[in-house]
């Protein structure tokens, strides 16, 4: 049998809503699937399901040059980011985090501060996304802070945080740090050995594992209140007990290895890919605008105001592309987007976003056909809108 990326639609190009699974991650998926076993059992074929864990805790954190028993995997970045903010944060403390961050950590963070909202600090973004420093220093200063948790790359955005200083200026003040990298974990490398976070968030299916499996970097000595979402059998070391998803976590590993691998080259070929669409859409569409830190992105990312386009008509008008109105996680929700609010943007131009999100399978056959449709789909928009006034 031979193991090939699903078939998506003509251009796909919704890679931070979720990638496609990478042969890799199939093979190896389905190799787990084939065979019985569970995880925990200690007879043969136990140990074989223990094996496959073992191998992609090894290629996780091969990824992000860790230990793999610093690992814990989970059902994804959501309930790594719960378990990571529920681990880390103490009663009485305060918890910093951005204006920007995912819902998986800014409901979590509200949530685990509700007795006391005093004790959440939401630190601002400026015009380009960039988490105001100045705030955040301002916060740590005040003091009894228990955790900081700032994401590493923003999935509407693409922009990213300069995480060593933050990370500096939180240990010389005795706290923790939590970072959401879901968005970066396979598009760019990070060194754990060098990035001293203490806990850190990924999901498999953003670098072309299986959805529905993520992992939760634990630094090994670091100093939490230890409080699990899940308690049970003891597995993940007591981190998450469960019976383990293995053929999840085999593909989430595989996925790890492939994109481990090829990082480099993909972050540079994407990023190309990722300017021409921009340059082409920016030179043929008037009056739109990129939003977010243009140095300071991630290589697949791109996310554009068209004025007088709403981005829900507009895509409707193109259904041989797929990207995003904001992101997918909210879409479907008739609120704009909370970071685009954030970046100062006007209700009316965050109703007028789009974000293309391009990775490892874009092809610039994809970009050609992404350019030629939104062209055509926001003129007939705002002539149809011109044509009702
Ligand atoms: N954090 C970020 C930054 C994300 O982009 C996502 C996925 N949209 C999540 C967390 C949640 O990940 P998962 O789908 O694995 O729960």
């Amino acid at each position: 049998m031979t193991f090939e990326s699903p078939d998506v639609v003509p251009a796909y190009l919704d890679y931070n809503a979720t990638a496609p699974a990478r042969p890799e991650a199939l093979e190896a998926a389905f190799a787990a699937m084939r065979t019985v076993g569970n995880a925990s059992s200690t007879h043969r074929s136990g140990r074989d399901a223990a094996d496959r864990v073992d191998l992609a805790r090894r290629q996780v954190a091969a990824l992000l040059n860790c230990s793999p028993g610093e690992i814990v995997f989970t059902s994804g970045a959501t309930e790594a980011n719960n378990l990571a903010l529920r681990a880390a944060f103490s009663d009485g403390g305060r918890l910093v985090t951005s204006a920007v961050e995912h819902p998986a950590v800014l409901e979590t963070s509200k949530a685990l501060t509700v007795d006391e909202p005093g004790s959440l600090v939401v630190l601002p973004v400026d015009t380009d996304g960039l988490v105001d420093l100045v705030a955040f220093h301002e916060a740590l200063a005040r003091g009894a802070v228990a955790v900081v948790s700032l994401m590493a790359a923003n999935n509407e955005t693409g922009v990213l945080t300069d995480l060593a200083p933050i990370v500096e200026a939180a240990h010389d003040a005795g706290v923790l740090v939590h970072s959401d990298a879901t968005q970066l974990v396979g598009r760019l490398p990070i060194d754990l050995a060098e990035t001293d976070v203490d806990l850190l968030s990924l999901s498999a299916h953003k670098f072309g594992g299986p959805q529905g499996v993520g992992a939760l970097f634990v630094r090994r000595g670091a100093a939490l209140p230890y409080r699990p979402l899940l308690l049970g059998g003891g597995q993940e070391r007591g981190w998450r007990a469960g019976t383990l998803n293995v053929a999840g976590i085999a593909g989430a590993g595989a996925a790890a290895e492939a994109a481990r691998l090829a990082l480099a080259d993909e972050a540079k070929r994407v990023t190309a890919l990722r300017d021409a669409l921009e340059e082409a859409l920016v030179e043929q569409i008037s009056d739109c605008r990129i939003n977010g830190s243009v140095a300071r992105r991630l290589p697949g990312v791109t996310s554009i105001t068209f004025r007088r386009a709403p981005a829900d008509a507009v895509l409707a008008s193109m259904p041989d592309v797929a990207a995003s109105e904001g992101s997918a996680c909210s879409s479907g929700a008739p609120s704009p987007s909370h970071v685009l609010l954030a970046m100062g943007r006007s209700r009316e131009e965050a109703d007028s976003t789009i974000r293309f999100s391009l990775g490892y399978a874009t092809t610039v056959r994809d970009v050609e056909r992404a350019v030629s449709s939104t062209v055509r789909a926001v003129r007939q928009v705002r002539a149809a809108l011109t044509a009702a006034i």
